[in-house]
């Protein structure tokens, strides 16, 4: 596909980190903004408008948490968080609005691709029934779903409410407590439960469920929905 050159802000205050980034970014095609401070980052969002933002969560004068707060008030930009801390950061990061983590020290190929997928995402409209984010086809009036073969399955009602909830958001980790409380109503359910429904799912729509492409597990934090998984 043709790829126009998208602006990403990068928020990050090591400015070894920062440097490689920025450079990292131009060489995959992006134009940046860089920005060493929360504040200087909340700054650059608004005034240059740009296509994704990567942020850092150890800033100098404020979380990068905050970074995300502020800008989910006026902004649906996707923003990935690149930080070393751990699992339960993570959460606080989806929460806030943030839509991947990516671990440090990071692949620079996977973190592109990453922010590319989620840029292209946000450019189209949420998939409504009937369209196929990964390959596979929901029908929403009827409960049954076509997998990469072209083969239908039938799902159970809570098979298929997670599938739906999880194709309303391609390309995006959800994390479990969303899924326990839009599925169950309640994010102190059974998080076994919610495993073995996603095992279930593997099992009928994807061609290998011990190596799934489709249904991704982000370890300790959620779901994902791949829209470009390869048909392998
Ligand atoms: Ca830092």
């Amino acid at each position: 596909m043709n790829w126009v050159q998208h602006s990403l802000l990068i928020v990050e205050d090591d400015p070894a980190l920062h440097k490689v980034v920025g450079l990292l970014a131009e060489a995959h095609g992006f134009r940046t903004v860089l920005a060493g401070t929360c504040e200087s980052g909340i700054r650059d969002a608004r005034a240059h408008r740009p296509d994704a933002a990567i942020v850092d969560l150890g800033l100098p004068d404020r979380d990068g948490i905050c970074f995300i707060e502020s800008v989910r008030t006026w902004s649906n930009m996707p923003i990935i968080v690149l930080s070393a801390r751990a699992v339960d950061t993570q959460l606080s990061a989806f929460d806030a609005g943030a839509d991947d983590f990516v671990v440090k020290p990071f692949s620079s190929p996977e973190l592109f691709a990453r922010v590319k997928a989620l840029i292209r995402r946000t450019a189209c409209d949420p998939p409504e029934s009937g369209d196929s984010p990964g390959g596979i086809f929901i029908d929403t009036g009827k409960r049954v779903a076509r997998r990469w073969d072209g083969a239908q399955v039938r799902l159970t009602p809570l098979e298929h409410r997670i599938l739906e909830i999880l194709a309303r958001h391609p390309d995006r980790v959800v994390v479990h407590q969303r899924l326990l409380q839009e599925v169950w109503g309640t994010e102190q359910a059974d998080m076994r439960a919610l495993r073995l429904y996603v095992m279930s799912l593997r099992r009928k729509l994807e061609r290998d469920p011990s190596r799934p492409v489709q249904i991704l597990t982000e370890s300790g934090v959620g779901y994902r929905l791949a829209s470009d998984a390869p048909q392998l």
